[in-house]
């Protein structure tokens, strides 16, 4: 008898989780949910209504928003995956700028946002048949996931990745720039009180920093297969 699952990826910024967690989702024929996307869309809403300034975060206006903060994701079949709207746009582009990324640490360190992101998130889950990759997934959203991975590599990779990829969308970026953020979302996520970023006991922990995206994929689809074999 095979059971549907969820699987839980984990880990630190530009680990390549939603790469693996794309691909899992199309060989398994299950969703694929991008949560970093979910922060990224609050974050994208609170620079594009004027609540960030000066590095300052109009928190207590933005919590008050949140009823008017809707995010949703549509499978673009195209692409492949399903893309993160706001409000009825599609913000897939916009969300990976790095106005976007220098922010979205502190906005998702903020207790009010983390719960109604979680709440969704837990809702979008609750036929299993999901991926969703992120921070607190296999610790806070779904503890009991099948299949939690934690991923992991060197700052340095993870830093030259991000770069290569904001460098092909256009952007005008240093690498020390890449690889300082990269830095300081680690300690942000991994220091705050809310729901900080952790390896779980029963995740199983890769790192690929020289893995192929071939290699971490027949990785993992071999676990997850095990587990939806398992009856
Ligand atoms: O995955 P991505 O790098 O796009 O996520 C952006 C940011 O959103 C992370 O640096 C982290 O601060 C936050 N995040 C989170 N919890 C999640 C997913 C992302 O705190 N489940």
């Amino acid at each position: 008898m095979k059971k549907d699952i969820i699987i839980a990826i984990d880990g630190h910024s530009s680990t390549g989780k939603s790469t693996l967690a794309k691909d899992l989702a199309k060989a398994l024929n299950y969703i694929y949910i991008d949560t970093g996307a979910m922060y990224r869309a609050v974050t994208y809403y609170a620079l594009q209504n004027n609540l960030i300034s000066d590095n300052h975060i109009d928190k207590e206006q933005l919590i008050k928003d949140l009823n008017n903060i809707q995010i949703d994701f549509k499978y673009n079949p195209g692409k492949g995956f399903a893309e993160v709207y706001l409000n009825g746009q599609n913000i897939e582009n916009e969300i990976r700028q790095m106005r976007v990324s220098n922010f979205v640490s502190q906005i998702a360190a903020i207790p009010e946002i983390r719960k109604k992101l979680v709440a969704q998130q837990r809702k979008i889950g609750q036929d299993k048949r999901v991926v969703m990759d992120g921070r607190d997934i296999g610790s806070v959203v779904f503890p009991d996931a099948e299949l939690k991975i934690f991923m992991t590599a060197s700052p340095e990779v993870r830093a030259k990745r991000r770069y290569l990829e904001l460098l092909d969308k256009g952007e005008d970026v240093s690498y020390i720039d890449v690889l300082t953020n990269v830095l300081k979302r680690d300690k942000i996520d991994s220091e705050r009180s809310a729901s900080p970023l952790i390896k779980t006991k029963d995740a199983i922990e890769i790192d690929n920093s020289y893995l192929t995206r071939e290699a971490q994929l027949d990785m993992v689809l071999d676990l997850a297969k095990n587990r939806i074999n398992q009856s």
